[in-house]
Protein backbone atom coordinates (compact mmCIF):
# COMPACT_ATOMS: atom_id res chain seq x y z
CA UNK A 1 0.00 0.00 0.00
CA UNK A 2 1.26 3.41 -0.88
CA UNK A 3 0.33 5.00 2.79
CA UNK A 4 3.05 3.33 4.08
CA UNK A 5 5.95 5.22 5.59
CA UNK A 6 9.05 3.81 2.87
CA UNK A 7 6.55 5.02 -0.01
CA UNK A 8 5.73 8.48 0.96
CA UNK A 9 8.17 10.54 -0.63
CA UNK A 10 6.23 8.49 -4.02
CA UNK A 11 2.78 10.08 -3.19
CA UNK A 12 2.98 12.55 -5.87
CA UNK A 13 3.10 9.83 -7.90
CA UNK A 14 -0.87 9.38 -7.02
CA UNK A 15 -1.71 12.57 -8.69
CA UNK A 16 -0.33 11.52 -12.13
CA UNK A 17 -2.53 10.80 -14.92
CA UNK A 18 -1.79 6.73 -16.81
CA UNK A 19 0.11 8.96 -19.55
CA UNK A 20 2.41 10.61 -16.93
CA UNK A 21 2.59 7.58 -14.97
CA UNK A 22 4.12 5.64 -18.27
CA UNK A 23 6.21 8.43 -18.97
CA UNK A 24 7.76 8.51 -15.68
CA UNK A 25 8.38 5.00 -16.01
CA UNK A 26 9.46 4.84 -19.73
CA UNK A 27 11.87 8.12 -18.20
CA UNK A 28 13.22 6.59 -15.59
CA UNK A 29 14.27 3.39 -18.00
CA UNK A 30 16.11 5.25 -20.11
CA UNK A 31 17.98 7.12 -17.57
CA UNK A 32 19.08 3.69 -15.69
CA UNK A 33 20.05 2.56 -19.56
CA UNK A 34 22.08 6.01 -19.85
CA UNK A 35 23.58 5.86 -16.84
CA UNK A 36 24.77 2.27 -17.32
CA UNK A 37 26.21 2.65 -20.88
CA UNK A 38 27.85 6.02 -19.86
CA UNK A 39 29.53 3.84 -16.38
CA UNK A 40 30.49 0.84 -18.85
CA UNK A 41 31.53 3.16 -21.62
CA UNK A 42 33.33 6.08 -19.84
CA UNK A 43 34.29 4.76 -16.34
CA UNK A 44 35.62 1.17 -16.92
CA UNK A 45 36.63 1.38 -20.48
CA UNK A 46 40.15 -0.04 -19.62
CA UNK A 47 38.88 -2.27 -16.62
CA UNK A 48 37.37 -5.75 -17.86
CA UNK A 49 37.43 -7.16 -14.81
CA UNK A 50 35.44 -4.66 -12.88
CA UNK A 51 32.94 -4.29 -16.26
CA UNK A 52 31.85 -7.89 -15.83
CA UNK A 53 31.12 -7.60 -12.32
CA UNK A 54 29.68 -4.01 -12.89
CA UNK A 55 27.42 -5.24 -15.42
CA UNK A 56 26.20 -8.09 -12.43
CA UNK A 57 25.27 -5.56 -10.46
CA UNK A 58 23.23 -3.14 -13.07
CA UNK A 59 21.49 -5.84 -14.31
CA UNK A 60 20.48 -6.77 -10.53
CA UNK A 61 19.74 -3.55 -9.65
CA UNK A 62 17.75 -2.90 -12.78
CA UNK A 63 15.56 -6.05 -12.27
CA UNK A 64 14.99 -4.46 -8.23
CA UNK A 65 14.13 -0.82 -9.56
CA UNK A 66 12.44 -1.70 -12.16
CA UNK A 67 10.15 -3.70 -9.78
CA UNK A 68 9.71 -1.38 -7.70
CA UNK A 69 8.56 0.99 -9.72
CA UNK A 70 6.43 -1.24 -11.46
CA UNK A 71 5.12 -2.35 -7.66
CA UNK A 72 4.52 1.36 -6.52
CA UNK A 73 2.38 1.78 -10.10
CA UNK A 74 0.35 -1.22 -9.23
CA UNK A 75 -0.10 0.40 -5.97
CA UNK A 76 -0.86 3.77 -6.79
CA UNK A 77 -3.60 2.58 -9.32
CA UNK A 78 -4.94 0.18 -6.31
CA UNK A 79 -5.14 3.21 -4.17
CA UNK A 80 -7.12 5.60 -6.93
CA UNK A 81 -9.54 2.38 -7.42
CA UNK A 82 -10.14 2.30 -3.72
CA UNK A 83 -10.49 6.33 -3.36
CA UNK A 84 -13.07 6.25 -6.33
CA UNK A 85 -15.28 3.57 -5.10
CA UNK A 86 -15.02 5.13 -1.55
CA UNK A 87 -16.33 8.55 -3.38
CA UNK A 88 -18.65 6.54 -4.96
CA UNK A 89 -20.05 4.84 -2.03
CA UNK A 90 -19.92 8.71 -0.51
CA UNK A 91 -22.15 10.04 -3.23
CA UNK A 92 -24.40 7.46 -2.92
CA UNK A 93 -25.63 7.69 1.01
CA UNK A 94 -25.32 11.79 0.38
CA UNK A 95 -28.83 13.39 -0.12
CA UNK A 96 -28.17 15.54 -3.67
CA UNK A 97 -29.92 18.89 -2.49
CA UNK A 98 -28.80 18.98 1.08
CA UNK A 99 -25.92 16.79 1.01
CA UNK A 100 -26.95 15.09 4.27
CA UNK A 101 -27.06 11.60 4.28
CA UNK A 102 -30.24 9.78 2.41
CA UNK A 103 -32.63 7.98 3.63
CA UNK A 104 -30.83 4.32 2.47
CA UNK A 105 -27.56 5.62 4.23
CA UNK A 106 -29.72 6.12 7.80
CA UNK A 107 -31.80 3.21 7.41
CA UNK A 108 -27.92 1.37 7.05
CA UNK A 109 -27.11 3.72 10.06
CA UNK A 110 -30.20 3.17 12.20
CA UNK A 111 -29.47 -0.71 11.74
CA UNK A 112 -25.25 -0.59 13.07
CA UNK A 113 -26.41 1.82 15.96
CA UNK A 114 -29.16 -1.15 17.36
CA UNK A 115 -26.46 -3.50 16.90
CA UNK A 116 -23.49 -1.54 18.73
CA UNK A 117 -26.43 -0.18 21.38
CA UNK A 118 -27.03 -4.02 21.69
CA UNK A 119 -23.77 -5.08 22.27
CA UNK A 120 -22.18 -2.08 24.13
CA UNK A 121 -25.81 -1.74 26.36
CA UNK A 122 -26.03 1.79 25.39
CA UNK A 123 -29.55 3.94 24.74
CA UNK A 124 -29.87 6.47 21.56
CA UNK A 125 -33.05 8.28 20.36
CA UNK A 126 -34.58 8.83 17.29
CA UNK A 127 -35.47 12.17 15.94
CA UNK A 128 -38.24 12.39 13.15
CA UNK A 129 -38.97 16.02 12.09
CA UNK A 130 -41.21 17.33 9.46
CA UNK A 131 -41.63 21.15 8.65
CA UNK A 132 -44.85 22.71 9.14
CA UNK A 133 -46.41 23.72 6.32
CA UNK A 134 -43.57 23.42 3.59
CA UNK A 135 -46.08 22.19 0.73
CA UNK A 136 -47.61 26.14 1.24
CA UNK A 137 -44.80 27.56 1.26
CA UNK A 138 -43.29 25.24 -2.03
CA UNK A 139 -46.55 26.10 -3.85
CA UNK A 140 -47.12 29.68 -2.98
CA UNK A 141 -42.80 31.06 -3.13
CA UNK A 142 -41.87 28.31 -5.82
CA UNK A 143 -39.71 25.09 -6.12
CA UNK A 144 -36.28 27.59 -6.15
CA UNK A 145 -37.34 28.56 -2.77
CA UNK A 146 -38.35 25.52 -1.19
CA UNK A 147 -35.40 23.70 -2.47
CA UNK A 148 -33.41 26.83 -0.53
CA UNK A 149 -35.38 26.22 2.43
CA UNK A 150 -34.58 22.69 2.67
CA UNK A 151 -31.00 23.14 2.63
CA UNK A 152 -30.84 26.01 5.12
CA UNK A 153 -32.55 23.16 7.40
CA UNK A 154 -30.33 20.86 6.39
CA UNK A 155 -27.17 23.47 7.46
CA UNK A 156 -28.89 24.69 10.82
CA UNK A 157 -29.30 20.74 11.66
CA UNK A 158 -26.28 20.20 10.91
CA UNK A 159 -25.09 23.48 13.00
CA UNK A 160 -27.19 22.34 16.12
CA UNK A 161 -26.33 19.01 16.08
CA UNK A 162 -22.56 19.28 14.67
CA UNK A 163 -20.99 20.12 18.30
CA UNK A 164 -22.34 16.89 19.27
CA UNK A 165 -19.97 15.28 17.03
CA UNK A 166 -21.49 11.80 16.72
CA UNK A 167 -24.97 12.36 15.68
CA UNK A 168 -26.16 11.04 12.27
CA UNK A 169 -28.27 13.86 11.07
CA UNK A 170 -29.85 12.70 7.56
CA UNK A 171 -33.22 14.23 4.95
CA UNK A 172 -35.31 11.22 4.89
CA UNK A 173 -38.24 12.44 2.86
CA UNK A 174 -39.75 15.56 0.73
CA UNK A 175 -39.35 17.84 3.84
CA UNK A 176 -38.38 15.29 6.56
CA UNK A 177 -35.62 14.93 8.38
CA UNK A 178 -34.30 12.47 10.79
CA UNK A 179 -31.15 12.64 13.63
CA UNK A 180 -29.98 9.80 15.50
CA UNK A 181 -28.88 10.55 19.10
CA UNK A 182 -26.36 8.55 20.96
CA UNK A 183 -26.92 8.69 24.17
CA UNK A 184 -22.87 9.02 25.14
CA UNK A 185 -23.29 11.97 22.87
CA UNK A 186 -26.25 13.50 24.74
CA UNK A 187 -26.16 14.11 28.09
CA UNK A 188 -28.52 16.91 28.40
CA UNK A 189 -31.19 14.26 26.96
CA UNK A 190 -33.18 14.43 23.72
CA UNK A 191 -35.94 16.94 24.75
CA UNK A 192 -33.09 19.19 24.78
CA UNK A 193 -31.61 18.43 21.59
CA UNK A 194 -35.38 18.44 20.53
CA UNK A 195 -36.08 22.04 21.83
CA UNK A 196 -32.72 23.39 20.01
CA UNK A 197 -33.57 22.31 16.93
CA UNK A 198 -36.93 23.54 16.88
CA UNK A 199 -36.03 26.78 18.19
CA UNK A 200 -33.30 26.67 15.23
CA UNK A 201 -35.77 25.56 12.48
CA UNK A 202 -38.08 28.52 13.76
CA UNK A 203 -35.83 31.41 13.57
CA UNK A 204 -36.83 33.69 10.13
CA UNK A 205 -35.58 32.59 6.87
CA UNK A 206 -34.32 34.79 4.23
CA UNK A 207 -34.04 32.92 0.86
CA UNK A 208 -33.25 34.58 -2.27
CA UNK A 209 -35.06 37.93 -0.99
CA UNK A 210 -38.06 36.11 0.37
CA UNK A 211 -39.08 36.50 4.58
CA UNK A 212 -40.01 33.05 5.62
CA UNK A 213 -41.44 31.95 8.94
CA UNK A 214 -41.52 28.28 9.45
CA UNK A 215 -41.43 25.51 11.86
CA UNK A 216 -40.98 22.20 12.84
CA UNK A 217 -42.83 19.09 14.32
CA UNK A 218 -40.44 16.56 16.07
CA UNK A 219 -41.19 12.96 17.29
CA UNK A 220 -38.74 11.07 19.34
CA UNK A 221 -38.80 7.45 19.70
CA UNK A 222 -36.16 5.75 22.25
CA UNK A 223 -33.91 2.76 22.02
CA UNK A 224 -34.61 0.12 23.48
CA UNK A 225 -37.34 1.50 25.90
CA UNK A 226 -39.79 2.01 22.92
CA UNK A 227 -38.64 -0.94 20.60
CA UNK A 228 -35.63 -2.62 20.11
CA UNK A 229 -35.77 -2.95 16.32
CA UNK A 230 -34.81 -0.33 13.76
CA UNK A 231 -37.74 -0.19 11.87
CA UNK A 232 -40.11 -0.60 13.94
CA UNK A 233 -38.35 2.59 15.86
CA UNK A 234 -38.72 4.91 12.81
CA UNK A 235 -42.74 3.78 12.90
CA UNK A 236 -42.40 5.27 16.60
CA UNK A 237 -41.35 8.22 16.29
CA UNK A 238 -43.37 9.10 12.99
CA UNK A 239 -46.23 8.37 15.64
CA UNK A 240 -45.08 10.40 18.02
CA UNK A 241 -44.52 13.18 15.19
CA UNK A 242 -48.16 12.74 14.30
CA UNK A 243 -48.89 13.60 18.10
CA UNK A 244 -46.52 16.56 18.31
CA UNK A 245 -48.77 18.13 14.68
CA UNK A 246 -52.05 17.03 16.45
CA UNK A 247 -50.78 19.06 19.42
CA UNK A 248 -50.87 22.27 17.11
CA UNK A 249 -47.48 21.65 15.88
CA UNK A 250 -43.94 23.96 15.83
CA UNK A 251 -43.37 21.27 19.11
CA UNK A 252 -42.43 17.82 20.05
CA UNK A 253 -43.30 14.50 21.56
CA UNK A 254 -41.80 11.73 22.56
CA UNK A 255 -43.85 7.83 21.64
CA UNK A 256 -44.95 7.27 24.99
CA UNK A 257 -46.39 4.51 26.82
CA UNK A 258 -49.78 5.85 26.73
CA UNK A 259 -49.49 6.29 23.29
CA UNK A 260 -49.10 2.84 22.31
CA UNK A 261 -52.84 2.76 23.64
CA UNK A 262 -53.61 5.57 21.33
CA UNK A 263 -51.71 4.33 18.39
CA UNK A 264 -53.79 0.99 18.83
CA UNK A 265 -56.52 2.61 18.94
CA UNK A 266 -55.66 4.53 15.77
CA UNK A 267 -55.11 1.41 13.73
CA UNK A 268 -58.78 -0.60 15.44
CA UNK A 269 -60.22 2.62 14.29
CA UNK A 270 -58.93 2.96 10.96
CA UNK A 271 -59.94 -0.89 9.74
CA UNK A 272 -63.21 -0.04 11.10
CA UNK A 273 -63.79 2.88 8.49
CA UNK A 274 -64.98 1.52 5.15
CA UNK A 275 -66.85 -1.15 6.77
CA UNK A 276 -68.47 2.31 8.78
CA UNK A 277 -69.13 3.90 5.75
CA UNK A 278 -70.59 0.94 3.91
CA UNK A 279 -72.72 -0.36 6.79
CA UNK A 280 -74.31 2.26 7.90
CA UNK A 281 -72.35 3.57 11.23
CA UNK A 282 -71.98 7.17 10.04
CA UNK A 283 -75.21 9.12 10.98
CA UNK A 284 -74.97 13.50 10.49
CA UNK A 285 -76.33 15.86 13.24
CA UNK A 286 -77.14 19.36 12.71
CA UNK A 287 -75.75 22.24 14.20
CA UNK A 288 -78.40 25.55 13.51
CA UNK A 289 -76.96 28.84 12.36
CA UNK A 290 -78.75 31.95 13.14
CA UNK A 291 -79.56 35.42 12.26
CA UNK A 292 -79.45 36.90 16.06
CA UNK A 293 -81.68 39.99 14.99
CA UNK A 294 -84.44 37.88 13.60
CA UNK A 295 -83.66 35.36 15.78
CA UNK A 296 -84.50 33.30 12.91
CA UNK A 297 -82.54 29.58 11.39
CA UNK A 298 -81.06 30.78 8.12
CA UNK A 299 -79.12 27.11 7.69
CA UNK A 300 -77.68 23.98 9.57
CA UNK A 301 -74.32 22.91 9.73
CA UNK A 302 -73.99 18.83 8.92
CA UNK A 303 -71.51 17.16 11.42
CA UNK A 304 -70.99 13.56 10.90
CA UNK A 305 -70.93 11.10 14.00
CA UNK A 306 -70.04 7.54 13.70
CA UNK A 307 -71.77 5.08 15.79
CA UNK A 308 -69.41 2.31 16.69
CA UNK A 309 -70.24 -0.90 17.41
CA UNK A 310 -67.94 -1.44 20.74
CA UNK A 311 -66.68 2.50 21.21
CA UNK A 312 -70.39 3.91 21.33
CA UNK A 313 -71.11 7.28 19.16
CA UNK A 314 -67.57 8.84 17.86
CA UNK A 315 -67.30 12.80 17.69
CA UNK A 316 -65.48 13.82 13.94
CA UNK A 317 -62.27 14.98 15.41
CA UNK A 318 -61.92 11.13 16.55
CA UNK A 319 -62.06 9.73 12.93
CA UNK A 320 -62.37 12.37 9.76
CA UNK A 321 -58.34 13.10 10.04
CA UNK A 322 -58.30 9.40 10.49
CA UNK A 323 -60.03 9.38 6.95
CA UNK A 324 -57.59 11.73 5.57
CA UNK A 325 -54.78 9.50 6.18
CA UNK A 326 -56.54 6.07 5.21
CA UNK A 327 -57.40 7.68 1.79
CA UNK A 328 -61.01 7.23 2.82
CA UNK A 329 -61.83 11.11 2.95
CA UNK A 330 -63.36 10.94 -0.55
CA UNK A 331 -65.55 8.12 0.14
CA UNK A 332 -66.61 9.60 3.57
CA UNK A 333 -67.36 13.18 1.70
CA UNK A 334 -69.56 11.78 -0.91
CA UNK A 335 -71.55 9.89 1.88
CA UNK A 336 -71.74 13.29 3.45
CA UNK A 337 -72.66 15.39 0.73
CA UNK A 338 -75.39 12.76 -0.30
CA UNK A 339 -77.20 12.58 3.28
CA UNK A 340 -76.69 16.19 3.90
CA UNK A 341 -78.53 16.39 0.90
CA UNK A 342 -80.84 13.70 1.23
CA UNK A 343 -82.21 15.46 4.65
CA UNK A 344 -82.71 18.82 3.64
CA UNK A 345 -84.38 18.27 0.81
CA UNK A 346 -86.60 15.71 3.05
CA UNK A 347 -87.40 19.02 5.38
CA UNK A 348 -87.59 21.18 1.92
CA UNK A 349 -90.29 19.28 0.20
CA UNK A 350 -92.15 17.44 3.27
CA UNK A 351 -92.10 19.75 5.87
CA UNK A 352 -91.72 22.85 3.78
CA UNK A 353 -88.67 24.28 5.48
CA UNK A 354 -86.94 26.35 3.82
CA UNK A 355 -83.28 25.46 5.28
CA UNK A 356 -79.86 25.74 3.81
CA UNK A 357 -77.41 22.93 4.52
CA UNK A 358 -73.59 23.21 4.53
CA UNK A 359 -71.66 20.30 4.35
CA UNK A 360 -67.42 20.60 5.84
CA UNK A 361 -65.14 19.67 2.78
CA UNK A 362 -62.07 18.57 3.93
CA UNK A 363 -58.63 19.99 1.90
CA UNK A 364 -57.57 16.94 0.04
CA UNK A 365 -61.05 16.62 -1.71
CA UNK A 366 -60.73 19.76 -3.72
CA UNK A 367 -58.26 17.85 -6.42
CA UNK A 368 -60.78 15.22 -6.69
CA UNK A 369 -62.03 14.95 -10.68
CA UNK A 370 -65.41 13.82 -9.27
CA UNK A 371 -66.23 16.46 -7.44
CA UNK A 372 -68.42 18.76 -9.35
CA UNK A 373 -70.12 15.62 -10.32
CA UNK A 374 -71.10 14.20 -6.66
CA UNK A 375 -72.34 17.52 -5.40
CA UNK A 376 -74.57 17.52 -8.70
CA UNK A 377 -75.44 13.84 -7.98
CA UNK A 378 -76.53 14.53 -3.93
CA UNK A 379 -78.38 17.38 -5.18
CA UNK A 380 -80.03 15.65 -7.82
CA UNK A 381 -81.07 12.89 -5.60
CA UNK A 382 -82.01 15.11 -2.80
CA UNK A 383 -84.06 17.10 -4.70
CA UNK A 384 -82.31 20.10 -3.05
CA UNK A 385 -81.77 23.12 -5.33
CA UNK A 386 -78.49 24.14 -5.39
CA UNK A 387 -78.39 27.45 -3.57
CA UNK A 388 -80.02 25.83 -0.58
CA UNK A 389 -76.38 23.84 -0.23
CA UNK A 390 -73.15 25.39 1.27
CA UNK A 391 -69.74 24.25 1.17
CA UNK A 392 -67.70 25.16 4.33
CA UNK A 393 -64.25 25.19 3.10
CA UNK A 394 -60.74 26.05 5.35
CA UNK A 395 -58.22 28.76 4.09
CA UNK A 396 -55.70 25.67 3.93
CA UNK A 397 -57.95 24.54 0.76
CA UNK A 398 -57.07 27.48 -0.81
CA UNK A 399 -53.15 26.87 -0.34
CA UNK A 400 -52.89 23.94 -1.65
CA UNK A 401 -54.34 23.32 -4.20
CA UNK A 402 -53.44 24.75 -7.84
CA UNK A 403 -55.64 27.65 -9.49
CA UNK A 404 -56.70 25.34 -12.20
CA UNK A 405 -57.95 23.38 -9.08
CA UNK A 406 -60.21 25.96 -7.49
CA UNK A 407 -62.03 26.99 -10.79
CA UNK A 408 -64.06 24.22 -9.67
CA UNK A 409 -65.02 26.78 -7.20
CA UNK A 410 -66.00 29.18 -9.78
CA UNK A 411 -68.24 26.84 -11.80
CA UNK A 412 -69.57 25.95 -8.30
CA UNK A 413 -70.61 29.29 -7.40
CA UNK A 414 -72.38 29.70 -10.79
CA UNK A 415 -74.17 26.66 -10.01
CA UNK A 416 -75.68 29.04 -7.20
CA UNK A 417 -73.88 26.63 -4.51
CA UNK A 418 -72.55 28.89 -1.04
CA UNK A 419 -68.99 28.44 -0.05
CA UNK A 420 -67.98 29.44 3.54
CA UNK A 421 -64.87 29.70 5.18
CA UNK A 422 -64.46 27.84 8.02
CA UNK A 423 -62.53 28.64 10.88
CA UNK A 424 -61.08 31.89 9.12
CA UNK A 425 -58.09 33.53 11.31
CA UNK A 426 -56.30 29.85 11.55
CA UNK A 427 -54.73 29.73 8.24
CA UNK A 428 -53.62 31.74 5.99
CA UNK A 429 -55.33 33.26 3.44
CA UNK A 430 -54.73 35.81 1.00
CA UNK A 431 -56.63 39.02 0.38
CA UNK A 432 -56.41 38.24 -3.62
CA UNK A 433 -57.97 35.05 -3.15
CA UNK A 434 -60.40 35.90 -0.91
CA UNK A 435 -61.71 38.62 -3.73
CA UNK A 436 -60.99 36.26 -6.05
CA UNK A 437 -63.31 33.65 -5.41
CA UNK A 438 -67.03 34.34 -4.21
CA UNK A 439 -67.56 33.50 -0.60
CA UNK A 440 -70.84 34.08 0.83
CA UNK A 441 -69.57 34.35 4.59
CA UNK A 442 -66.01 34.03 6.51
CA UNK A 443 -66.79 31.85 9.50
CA UNK A 444 -65.12 33.34 12.31
CA UNK A 445 -63.23 30.59 14.05
CA UNK A 446 -64.06 29.47 17.80
CA UNK A 447 -60.79 29.58 19.52
CA UNK A 448 -61.28 34.20 19.39
CA UNK A 449 -64.67 33.60 20.34
CA UNK A 450 -64.21 31.57 22.75
CA UNK A 451 -62.27 34.84 24.87
CA UNK A 452 -64.00 37.47 23.05
CA UNK A 453 -65.00 39.02 25.85
CA UNK A 454 -61.89 38.65 28.32
CA UNK A 455 -58.97 38.93 25.88
CA UNK A 456 -58.68 42.35 24.04
CA UNK A 457 -56.59 40.36 21.31
CA UNK A 458 -59.34 38.09 20.41
CA UNK A 459 -61.78 40.88 20.58
CA UNK A 460 -59.74 43.01 18.13
CA UNK A 461 -59.63 39.70 15.49
CA UNK A 462 -63.03 39.06 15.82
CA UNK A 463 -63.65 43.05 15.20
CA UNK A 464 -61.09 42.87 11.97
CA UNK A 465 -62.92 40.03 10.71
CA UNK A 466 -66.23 41.76 10.45
CA UNK A 467 -64.71 44.70 9.19
CA UNK A 468 -62.94 42.68 6.78
CA UNK A 469 -66.06 40.68 5.56
CA UNK A 470 -68.08 44.03 5.04
CA UNK A 471 -65.24 45.91 3.08
CA UNK A 472 -65.21 41.95 0.74
CA UNK A 473 -69.07 42.06 0.61
CA UNK A 474 -69.08 38.80 2.34
CA UNK A 475 -71.04 37.94 5.22
CA UNK A 476 -69.13 36.94 9.13
CA UNK A 477 -70.28 34.40 11.26
CA UNK A 478 -69.13 33.34 14.78
CA UNK A 479 -68.84 29.91 15.53
CA UNK A 480 -68.36 28.36 19.06
CA UNK A 481 -70.97 31.18 21.12
CA UNK A 482 -71.46 29.60 24.43
CA UNK A 483 -72.48 32.40 26.17
CA UNK A 484 -75.24 35.96 26.89
CA UNK A 485 -71.79 38.10 27.02
CA UNK A 486 -70.12 36.71 23.83
CA UNK A 487 -73.33 37.06 21.90
CA UNK A 488 -73.74 40.92 23.41
CA UNK A 489 -70.02 41.78 22.46
CA UNK A 490 -70.42 40.10 18.83
CA UNK A 491 -74.26 42.04 18.19
CA UNK A 492 -72.12 45.19 19.40
CA UNK A 493 -69.33 44.67 16.69
CA UNK A 494 -72.27 44.63 13.86
CA UNK A 495 -71.79 40.46 13.74
CA UNK A 496 -75.56 39.15 13.66
CA UNK A 497 -75.16 35.64 12.32
CA UNK A 498 -73.77 33.48 14.80
CA UNK A 499 -73.80 29.19 15.75
CA UNK A 500 -73.10 27.67 18.78
CA UNK A 501 -74.11 25.68 22.17
CA UNK A 502 -75.66 28.72 23.58
CA UNK A 503 -78.27 28.46 20.62
CA UNK A 504 -78.19 24.72 20.17
CA UNK A 505 -75.69 21.85 20.08
CA UNK A 506 -75.94 19.63 17.08
CA UNK A 507 -78.91 17.55 16.97
CA UNK A 508 -80.57 14.98 15.63
CA UNK A 509 -82.69 15.78 12.31
CA UNK A 510 -85.84 15.01 14.37
CA UNK A 511 -84.81 17.64 17.06
CA UNK A 512 -84.03 20.31 14.48
CA UNK A 513 -87.62 20.38 13.11
CA UNK A 514 -88.17 21.04 16.84
CA UNK A 515 -85.88 23.28 17.12
CA UNK A 516 -87.17 25.61 14.14
CA UNK A 517 -90.58 25.37 15.50
CA UNK A 518 -89.98 26.45 18.61
CA UNK A 519 -88.37 29.28 17.12
CA UNK A 520 -90.67 30.04 14.48
CA UNK A 521 -90.23 29.64 10.82
CA UNK A 522 -88.85 30.94 7.78
CA UNK A 523 -90.90 28.66 5.18
CA UNK A 524 -90.45 28.21 1.79
CA UNK A 525 -91.76 30.45 -0.70
CA UNK A 526 -94.53 29.14 -2.44
P1 LIG B 1 -66.10 22.83 12.32
O1 LIG B 1 -66.58 22.71 10.93
O2 LIG B 1 -65.44 24.10 12.70
O3 LIG B 1 -67.33 22.51 13.25
C1 LIG B 1 -67.55 23.09 14.48
C2 LIG B 1 -67.19 22.16 15.60
O4 LIG B 1 -67.35 22.88 16.81
C3 LIG B 1 -68.12 20.96 15.72
O5 LIG B 1 -67.37 19.90 16.29
C4 LIG B 1 -69.15 21.44 16.70
O6 LIG B 1 -69.78 20.39 17.38
C5 LIG B 1 -68.29 22.25 17.63
N1 LIG B 1 -69.06 23.31 18.27
C6 LIG B 1 -70.18 23.89 17.86
N2 LIG B 1 -70.59 24.85 18.73
C7 LIG B 1 -69.66 24.87 19.71
C8 LIG B 1 -69.51 25.66 20.90
O7 LIG B 1 -70.30 26.51 21.24
N3 LIG B 1 -68.40 25.41 21.66
C9 LIG B 1 -67.50 24.47 21.30
N4 LIG B 1 -66.43 24.29 22.09
N5 LIG B 1 -67.60 23.71 20.20
C10 LIG B 1 -68.68 23.92 19.41
P2 LIG B 1 -67.33 18.46 15.63
O8 LIG B 1 -68.66 18.05 15.16
O9 LIG B 1 -66.59 17.57 16.57
O10 LIG B 1 -66.47 18.70 14.34
C11 LIG B 1 -65.15 19.08 14.44
C12 LIG B 1 -64.58 19.37 13.08
O11 LIG B 1 -64.58 18.18 12.31
C13 LIG B 1 -65.43 20.35 12.30
O12 LIG B 1 -65.06 21.66 12.66
C14 LIG B 1 -65.05 20.00 10.88
O13 LIG B 1 -63.86 20.64 10.51
C15 LIG B 1 -64.80 18.52 10.96
N6 LIG B 1 -65.97 17.81 10.45
C16 LIG B 1 -67.18 17.57 11.03
N7 LIG B 1 -67.98 16.90 10.21
C17 LIG B 1 -67.29 16.74 9.05
C18 LIG B 1 -67.59 16.14 7.78
O14 LIG B 1 -68.69 15.65 7.53
N8 LIG B 1 -66.62 16.15 6.83
C19 LIG B 1 -65.42 16.72 7.07
N9 LIG B 1 -64.51 16.71 6.07
N10 LIG B 1 -65.09 17.30 8.22
C20 LIG B 1 -66.03 17.31 9.20
MG1 LIG C 1 -67.59 23.77 9.73
MG1 LIG D 1 -65.18 25.84 12.26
Amino acid sequence: MISGRLFRPFQWLGKLTPAAITSVYLFSSLCWILIATFTMDRLLAGRPELRALAETVFELLGVFSMGLIVYILISISQARHRASEARIREQAARDGLTTLFNRQAFDEFLLQSVEYAKRHRETFALLFLDLDRFKVINDRRGHFVGDLLLQEVGRRLTETCARRGEDVVARVGGDEFAVLLRQSEAPEGPSVVAQRILDSLAEPYMLDGNAINTSASLGIALYPADSDEAMQLFKMADIALNQAKQQGRSTFCFYGGEWREERDQRLYLEQGLLRAITHGELFLVYQPKLDTGAMRVIGVEALVRWNHPHLGVLGALSFVPLAEKAGLIWTLTEWVLKAACRQAGEWYRDAGLDINVAVNMSPSVFGHPDLEQAIQTALHDGGLPPDRLTLEITEESLMIYEAESLEVLERLHRMGINVQIDDFGTGYSSLASLKHYHFQALKIDKSFVRDVVTSSDDAAIATTIMFMAKCLDMEAIAEGVESEAQKEFLASIDCRFMQGYYFARPLAASEVTAYIARLGVQKKPD
